[in-house]
């Protein structure tokens, strides 16, 4: 069973067919989703499908672009969700230098106050880092973080291994796929294979050679067919090491999310 460990289902782009895409994800053999939300409104809406899906469950959090969202009683509201027992992680939650639509400053403080908000609710954090990986690194340190996701990472194979060390979990996605992904490829093989998690994100970021689609969370299999065979792993074996630790890190027990006959 694959696990999608970071996905937003609640995405408008699945709002015609996202029964079916849950059923595509579950016959290519993706157990289980953990589809996260990026605003209040938008984790409220991710609690609602993990509620409705047994094969999905929830990460509630504000992503630094909704930064705005994290007022005091926006936060919250979350804290609130944080402890519904659909709910598995904080996220996705970070810091974005790209877009800079809202200033880092703000970024920041939202940034801390979910790391705290996870400490206090004792779930991991998915944190997402666009360009940023200095201040992300540098402020889960300071915020004593240590059940934490980097999703989607980037990065160098060296700053893969730095994050390892700290006993963070590294999330792939569709861009180690890609023809110019050299580095990445690099970290898929090298870091400690405890440390990994897949995932597509989608809608977004689609892997090669579904590149360009819309993603959905059947794609996984390219993602870790790839990854499988950078590790020179068998498939089998990839995805059991995979679950395990989607189910320690997230403290899942995997038996409801199994599909039947897997
Ligand atoms: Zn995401």
């Amino acid at each position: 069973m694959w696990v999608d460990a970071h996905l937003h289902l609640d995405a408008p782009e699945f709002d015609a067919d996202r029964e079916a895409v849950i059923a595509r994800a579950i016959a290519a053999g993706v157990g289980l989703m953990v589809s996260a939300g990026t605003s209040v409104e938008g984790s409220r809406r991710a609690v609602a499908l993990a509620e409705q899906y047994p094969n999905v469950r929830a990460a509630v959090g504000i992503h630094p672009s909704a930064a705005g969202d994290a007022t005091p009683g926006g936060l919250d509201a979350l804290a609130a969700l944080a402890r519904h027992p659909r709910v598995l992680a904080v996220g996705e939650v970070g810091l974005d230098y790209y877009r800079e639509g809202v200033e880092r400053r703000r970024q920041i403080d939202a940034f801390r106050a979910q790391i705290r908000l996870a400490r206090e609710a004792d779930l991991p954090l998915v944190v997402h880092d666009r360009e940023a990986h200095a201040d992300v690194d540098r402020i889960l340190e300071e915020e004593g973080a240590t059940k934490v996701v980097l999703h989607c990472f980037t990065g160098t194979p060296e700053r893969a291994l730095r994050c390892a060390a700290a006993g963070w979990m590294l999330s792939l996605a569709g861009p180690v796929t890609f023809a110019n992904a050299g580095a990445l490829r690099e970290v898929a093989k090298r870091i400690p294979i405890d440390h990994l998690l897949l995932e597509t994100d989608a809608p977004y970021l689609a892997p090669a050679p579904v590149r360009g689609r819309r993603c959905e969370p059947s794609f996984l299999v390219h993602t870790a067919c790839l990854v499988a065979a950078v590790r020179e792993m068998d498939g089998d074996a990839l995805a059991s090491r995979i679950g395990d630790n989607a189910r320690r890190i997230f403290s899942v027990d995997g038996s409801p999310e199994r599909p039947a006959g897997r």
